[in-house]
């Protein structure tokens, strides 16, 4: 069997950023003398996240109930109401928030009184939850409108005298994204402001994918099963029409995979180089 790693892989710097400043956060709450904390897990990867919580890192998602410490902002961000009420209880925030996605919510901040904001994500994303409770200047939340798909679209209200400021979010689909910006752009005409992008580091991997796809046979996808990326990783394969698994570490490697004589592997931006390595090497082992 041929091994061929796909170009682009694993680790974006955001979540490089925000590995270095968890680790960070437990050495500063060891100086400090109170507890570690993340503020919802920092990025979608279990066997990152064991790493930390066996450091005594703990996971919450308000600061009720908790003694004040020293909380990690995860990569998508927060809301401002959330960070405030960690403020307002004292704890000190380390602020991981990846530089592209505090670009997105600093231009919901920046909103006009005659623009709606329109959020293109998954619903349940934790970007989006963060993107949708953005404080303005006036310390009140910009409303939002979040977009998953078609069906959500009959929920923007048709004032004509409104704008729409689209924001996307950094890890959307890029089809389903284009798919929805046009149907947006038919209605809307020329009220659409396109505010940000895709990330491009999700771009460039996406870009790697389909080079990939090209040459292989079959490929896997490595990284957790509730990472989005990953997730859309996997999307991208199977619309391609080629056989696809997405597994999380080298345990879940499917015995289905050796059939295969040129296999291809990527992975999303929160899996560790040490995982995609292992996998390669047992694929590579067993063929020996
Ligand atoms: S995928 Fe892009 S936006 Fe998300 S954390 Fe990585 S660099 Fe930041």
């Amino acid at each position: 069997m041929l091994v061929i790693r796909s170009k682009v892989l694993g680790y974006c710097n955001g979540v490089s950023r925000v590995i270095e400043m968890a680790q960070q956060c437990i050495d500063l709450a060891k100086e400090k003398g109170v507890a570690a904390y993340t503020i919802g897990w920092f990025i979608h990867n279990p066997n990152v996240v064991a790493r930390f919580e066996e450091q005594g890192m703990l996971l919450i998602h308000s600061p009720k109930g908790v003694s004040p410490g020293v909380a990690l902002i995860r990569a998508h961000g927060i809301p401002d109401t959330l960070r405030l009420e960690f403020e307002e209880a004292h704890f000190t925030l380390i602020d991981g928030t990846c530089g592209t996605v505090a670009y997105s919510q600093q231009l919901i901040r920046n909103a006009k009184d005659n623009q709606q904001v329109i959020i293109i994500g998954l619903k349940n994303h934790s970007e989006v939850v963060g993107l949708s409770g953005v404080l303005n200047s006036k310390g009140t939340i910009v409303p939002t409108i979040v977009v998953e798909g078609e069906e959500d679209l009959a929920s923007i209200e048709h004032d004509s005298k409104k704008e729409l400021l689209v924001v996307v979010q950094t890890t959307y689909d890029a089809d389903i994204y284009a798919h929805l910006l046009g149907l947006l752009q038919e209605t809307y005409k020329d009220r659409i402001v396109i505010a940000n992008r895709l990330c491009p580091s999700t771009k460039r991997r996406h870009d790697s994918l389909l080079n990939l796809m090209n040459i292989v046979d079959a490929i896997l996808v490595v990284g957790g099963k509730k990472s989005a990326n990953t997730a859309a990783l996997a999307r991208v394969v199977e619309d391609g029409g080629l056989p696809v698994w997405h597994i999380e570490d080298k345990r879940e490697i499917p015995q289905e995979i050796y059939r295969y004589e040129k296999v291809g592997v990527t992975a999303g931006t929160s899996t560790p180089e040490e995982d995609i390595r292992a996998i390669i090497d047992i694929l590579e082992e067993r063929d020996r």
